[in-house]
């Protein structure tokens, strides 16, 4: 068994979640044929034609090769917080991690995604890198472990509602605070950082690395370097304000630019801006950029870290609304960030996905 270090204060992870979460598990292949044999059980799911033969990350390419669409799913931290998990700085999401209960509605918050037709599965390791769990008295060691937790949790959800044709990504956050470029650290805590979180999640078995919520160009090229560097396909998103510069102030344009050589599976920007604000982004997005375009806004009309995503103020047909115009402009991808909801996502694939 993998568990955390006890402190007397956290509770081990022996729970139901857990009971088959062992070393094998855990550092097995990512290898769809791998986790056939080692999850067993897992049948094919009906309708990915023409897709059936393809491993996840195949899938997925294939769809963006062939300029199909994609549907990602929404946030995962504001959810978790309202179904009563305190979802407190610096490890915020990742305080799932930690509990039993906790587990629990990480992996039914990935099965409501997945029954609301999400084609992608996103990990809950947004602050499950070293630098937190530290910042919060914890260890490098629990980090390690909430990460493949997490790793495992989308796999097994993936693997109990059949879709081998979904693809787990990954998640991996800015090293600081997502809203707060200037406190991106030196070149080399960020190589060192990414580049631990990358291997663990490669452990894990993700299929490639959905780099988000970036901030900086520099962040950005050194997280998409260290996910090649594991030998990892890896997409990128941006955080932008309402001009569709970085939160640093960087035209998205030059972080294209900067990242493009390294070939992401496509260029996103997400969170902070509501959908109405986030067109300016798409479209200087989807002029600059030769690779696949995606988008994924927040549910809630101000940014995540002032009310945890929970203000649902944009309905879940309003939010479809905005998804099936940013899909006609030309975005690959669509989904949602904080604040979104299984039923935006269920929304979104009834307007725009409904062959
Ligand atoms: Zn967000």
């Amino acid at each position: 068994m993998i568990r955390f270090v006890s402190d007397g204060s956290t509770p081990e992870l022996t729970t139901k979640e857990m009971t088959s979460f062992s070393a094998q598990t855990a550092v097995r292949s990512s290898n769809h044929m791998s986790e056939k044999s080692s999850i067993g059980q897992s049948p094919r799911y009906i309708g990915r034609e023409p897709y059936q033969d393809l491993s996840p990350i195949d899938v997925f390419r294939e769809r963006l090769r062939r300029g199909e669409k994609v549907l990602f799913p929404g946030g995962i931290g504001a959810l978790i917080h309202e179904r009563g998990i305190e979802t407190k700085l610096p490890l915020w999401s990742a305080e799932a991690l930690l509990s039993e209960h906790g587990a629990a509605v990480v992996k039914g918050i990935h099965r409501e995604y997945l029954d609301a037709g999400a084609q992608i599965v996103t990990t809950n390791t947004f602050r499950t890198n070293s630098r937190s769990f530290l910042k919060a008295n914890r260890t490098t060691e629990e980090a390690h472990a909430a990460t493949l937790l997490a790793v495992y949790l989308a796999r097994e959800a993936r693997s109990e509602r059949m879709r081998e044709d979904v693809a787990i990504g990954g998640c991996v956050g800015p090293v600081e605070e997502c809203f707060e470029p200037e406190l991106v650290p030196d070149d080399e805590s960020l190589r060192r950082e990414h580049a631990q979180l990358a291997g663990w999640l490669k452990e894990g078995g993700v299929d490639f690395i959905a780099i988000e919520t970036i901030n900086t160009i520099r962040e950005a090229k050194i997280a998409a370097e260290t996910a090649r560097a594991a030998g990892l396909p890896f997409t990128v998103s941006f955080v932008c304000n309402e001009n569709g510069d970085l939160l640093s102030g960087e035209p998205i344009e030059n972080a294209v630019d900067a990242v493009l050589s390294l070939e992401p599976l496509a260029i996103c920007t997400n969170c902070y801006l509501n959908p109405e604000q986030i067109g300016a982004t798409l479209d200087r997005l989807l002029a600059v950029s030769p690779l696949p375009v995606g988008v994924y806004a927040n549910g809630g009309g101000t940014p995540c870290h002032e009310t945890n995503g929970l203000k649902h103020n944009h309905s879940a047909e309003h939010y479809a609304a905005h998804a099936e115009e940013w899909l006609r402009k030309g975005a690959a991808i669509v989904g949602g960030c904080c604040g979104t909801t299984p039923e935006h996502i269920r929304q979104i694939g009834l307007r725009s996905f409904r062959k």
